[in-house]
């Protein structure tokens, strides 16, 4: 491959010998078409009028009131789909139909990123098969039926823990024996290289913008760069413009779930090792013996044992902080926010936001913080409700 797609130590490709040229050829075809005119503008196009770009940043007066110091939030939630997930398919998709792809494969772990490639399959009339473990069929079963309505096929993986780790193996080997015709569509920041920069690209909008919006709206750069972090696509998103910046302090938040002791978290990069999973080195929750860990926490969209590996670089060079919250934060968080700004946040989200509520008086008043709102709460009103239902 042309780059090696290293990220410090982190990074890499480590896939079968077969897939190799399936990787290289995406390889090209990024490097070839990511800056091309007539491609940029398709993209532009579609995250214009099809997906609803530039989001808004809002500064959310009545949650700055009650933490004690400023909260602007990036409103990906409101674009089409309701997450920042739609960025990627888009870009990945019509990357896939510059190569002159028919068919697109994708994993999913709540359904998301499966709905979200269904949509472009759908946009794109291409042929997609979206494979998720059988676990997950069952427990997501609305999603299940959306990415049906779509056209897309799902297809139940029963191997390992038949969630999301195993989906993506299936993927991957469903993909060796068709690389001809087919574009693996890969849901975060990770995987094997190009992936991880890929991904990166297509969601580093979020980050444009948000940068242009702080300068507009307030003259200068926040202070503080916020978002939850589970494979780390719509936190690379956001990070990457102000990377440079070095007085903008960048936090990921992770899942603490039922608390670290417990064993119930997705908190990969606060107590992970180094370790290969799915083509990428990078951390891991594993045992001594690189036993995958079992992840648990509230949203079902941060359950990943692994991590982007930019991320893992980030964190080891220190220009990123990574941090987790509860469960019980989290539904704090999502209630605060919707009563005091009518907004619902998913439960991934809520993570970002359950950290900045832990800041509650601790930062000066004039302290900007930046959150990325990566998704909308509607798809988590029934796990909301049977942790705290509602009197009725
Ligand atoms: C999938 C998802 C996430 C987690 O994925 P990242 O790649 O870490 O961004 C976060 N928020 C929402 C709303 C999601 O759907």
């Amino acid at each position: 491959m042309k780059h090696n797609g290293r990220f410090g130590q982190f990074g890499g490709f480590y896939v079968p010998e077969v897939l190799i040229p399936a990787l290289e050829e995406i390889e090209q075809a990024f490097d070839r078409f990511h800056n091309d005119p007539q491609f940029v503008a398709d993209l532009n196009n579609l995250y214009a009028n099809y997906a609803g770009r530039p989001t808004p940043l809002y500064y959310a007066k009545r949650y700055s009131e009650y933490v004690g110091f400023q909260v602007y939030i990036k409103r990906e939630d409101l674009l089409h789909g309701g997450a920042h997930k739609i960025n990627n398919t888009l870009g990945q998709g019509l990357l896939a139909q510059y190569m002159g792809k028919k068919k697109l494969i994708a994993e999913t772990g709540a359904g998301q990123h499966g709905l979200a490639t269904a949509t472009v399959g759908a946009l794109f009339g291409m042929e997609t098969k979206i494979f998720m473990g059988a676990i997950d069929v069952e427990r997501q079963n609305l999603n299940v039926h959306k990415m049906k309505l779509l056209g897309a096929e799902v297809i139940p993986v029963r191997g390992g823990t038949c969630t999301l780790k195993d989906a993506i193996n299936d993927a991957l080997r469903y993909w060796t024996s068709h690389v001809d015709d087919t574009f693996y569509l890969f849901g975060t920041a990770g995987g094997p290289h190009p992936y991880p920069t890929i991904v990166k690209h297509f969601q580093t909008p979020i980050g444009i913008e948000a940068r242009q919006q702080c300068l507009n709206q307030l003259g200068k750069l926040p202070d503080v760069v916020v978002a939850c972090v589970g494979g780390g696509s719509n936190a690379i998103g956001i990070f990457n413009s102000f990377i440079p910046d070095n007085t903008v302090q960048l936090i990921g938040v992770e899942g603490g779930g039922r608390g670290i002791s417990t064993g119930h978290h997705c908190a990969t990069l606060c107590v992970g090792t180094v370790g290969v999973l799915h083509g990428a080195r990078t951390y891991l929750l594993q045992d001594q013996n690189g036993q995958i860990h079992e992840t648990e926490c509230i949203s079902a969209g941060l359950d990943y044992p692994g991590v982007g590996p930019e991320h893992s670089h980030l964190k080891d060079i220190g220009r990123a902080r990574y941090v987790h919250v509860s469960d019980e934060q989290v539904l704090d968080a999502f209630f605060e926010l919707t009563r005091l700004e009518g907004i619902l946040p998913a439960l991934e989200s809520a993570h970002a936001l359950a950290w900045i509520s832990e800041q509650k008086g601790k930062y000066p008043r004039e302290t900007v913080v930046v959150v990325n709102l990566s998704g909308r709460g509607d798809k988590d009103i029934g796990i909301v409700e049977q942790h705290r239902p509602l009197n009725r």
